[in-house]
């Protein structure tokens, strides 16, 4: 199928090739950058016996000891997605009265339930979801935007990869959304999960264990000093966490310090509700696994979603359990393993998007200069419903 066909061209033996082919012709070299996801840091430092910076620094050292020229980080293009998710939200809630479809806000980084709801809901669910860009692919206008520029390259000169929990990365990378016609270029151009990490590791016989620790590249990194930063909220990225603390201050002037979460059906469905003289102000929910997922968008059909905002993502757990995590060893249970990562994850000190200075500097200088349209199409995205032909092969991605 197309999905088997884009997983093989995705792999890591195809970012071999690319850095054997460097190696024969430095005339025609691309430059490698590896954009590697929080959540790969954190299975493969459960593996290792590692903290998640550390696992991230000799990542950095490995990828480099191969002839990767920049390893950057998720997290960095993760706070360009959650304050765009804030501010979209912000737009929709004052717009609920005239569009009746503006809320809920679905979350889109989950390129598992984009698949599901383009293929199954079509246009009845598109207007709900965020236009908002996830972290890989707000990497990938970084990269292949900013970056080249920056480097005086041509896109199509810069070969991106990006390391990511989930096999469904590959097919978000390939969306034609993302592909650049003048450049004729990819803004991901190759994702490899943090298995086929491992697998690398494996065949080039490195231990993570045995690698230096190499200084990080700060420039897209979400790092103080030599250490990463995370972003508070789930370990899908946080999400609801920070468009409900930034909501009920912008709308309502409530400081919101901690969160506290109601267990709906089970630990996969969560709510929180912010409420003032007994009024909801805001209903906002955690939607992991496609049972759940299944259950909200049959409330949605029927009108009786009480939500604002739903962080919907496809694995139970979220993507700290995605499909393209290291797989236990055979003495652990999965639970154990999870359990293991989550606390690796949740272990690294929490900043807030608004605080990270380069971030609000990419803004006023890089977003201002190319306008708003554009800045408008680097940081957000767009769905499309997809039609089934009467011989049920479908016609449109
Ligand atoms: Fe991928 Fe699962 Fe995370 Fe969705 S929830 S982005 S399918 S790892």
């Amino acid at each position: 199928s197309a999905e088997s066909v884009l997983i093989t061209q995705q792999s890591h033996e195809e970012l071999f090739k690319v850095l054997r082919q460097n190696k024969q012709s430095v005339s025609e070299q691309q430059v490698v950058v590896v954009s590697i996801s929080p959540q790969s840091r954190a299975s493969l430092a459960a593996r290792f016996g590692l903290s998640s910076s550390d696992a991230g620094r000799r990542l950095t050292s490995f990828f480099k000891s191969l002839g990767v020229h920049y390893v950057f980080d998720t997290s960095f293009s993760r706070n360009f997605s959650l304050l765009e998710s804030q501010r979209e939200f912000i737009q929709r809630f004052q717009r609920k009265e005239e569009d009746k479809k503006a809320l809920p806000m679905l979350a889109s980084a989950c390129p598992g339930w984009i698949c599901y709801a383009e293929k199954t809901h079509g246009e009845f669910i598109l207007p709900y979801i965020s236009t908002t860009r996830s972290p890989q692919q707000m990497m990938g206008s970084l990269v292949k935007n900013y970056f080249a520029e920056q480097q005086g390259l041509p896109p199509q000169r810069i070969y991106h990869v990006t390391v990511m929990p989930c096999y469904d990365k590959k097919l978000e990378a390939s969306r034609p959304d993302f592909y650049l016609d003048e450049a004729e270029t990819r803004e991901v151009d190759c994702v490899i999960t943090s298995g086929e990490v491992l697998k690398m590791l494996e065949e080039e016989g490195v231990s993570l264990n045995d690698v230096e620790a190499a200084p990080l590249d700060p420039l897209f990194s979400h790092v103080c000093g030599e250490e990463f930063l995370a972003h508070a909220g789930s370990g899908s990225g946080g999400y609801l966490h920070h468009i409900y603390t930034h909501a009920a201050k912008e709308l309502f002037g409530e400081e919101v310090k901690e969160l506290h979460y109601k267990t709906l059906k089970n630990k996969d469905f969560q709510e929180i509700t912010l409420e003032k003289d007994g009024v909801v102000l805001l209903r906002f929910a955690v939607t992991n696994g496609f049972r759940n997922i299944q259950n909200l968008v049959q409330k949605l059909k029927r009108g009786k979603s009480p939500y604002d905002f739903v962080e919907v993502m496809a694995c139970p757990s979220g993507c700290l359990n995605g499909g393209g995590q290291l797989k236990p060893q055979p003495e652990q249970s999965n639970k154990e393993v999870l359990q293991q990562v989550e606390e690796l994850y949740q272990a690294e000190r929490s900043s807030a998007p608004e605080e990270e200075a380069r971030v609000s500097q990419l803004y006023h200088t890089w977003l201002q200069s190319v306008g708003e349209e554009r800045a408008r199409q680097l940081l957000h995205t767009q769905y499309h419903a997809v039609e089934k032909a009467s011989n049920g092969l479908t016609i449109k991605w």
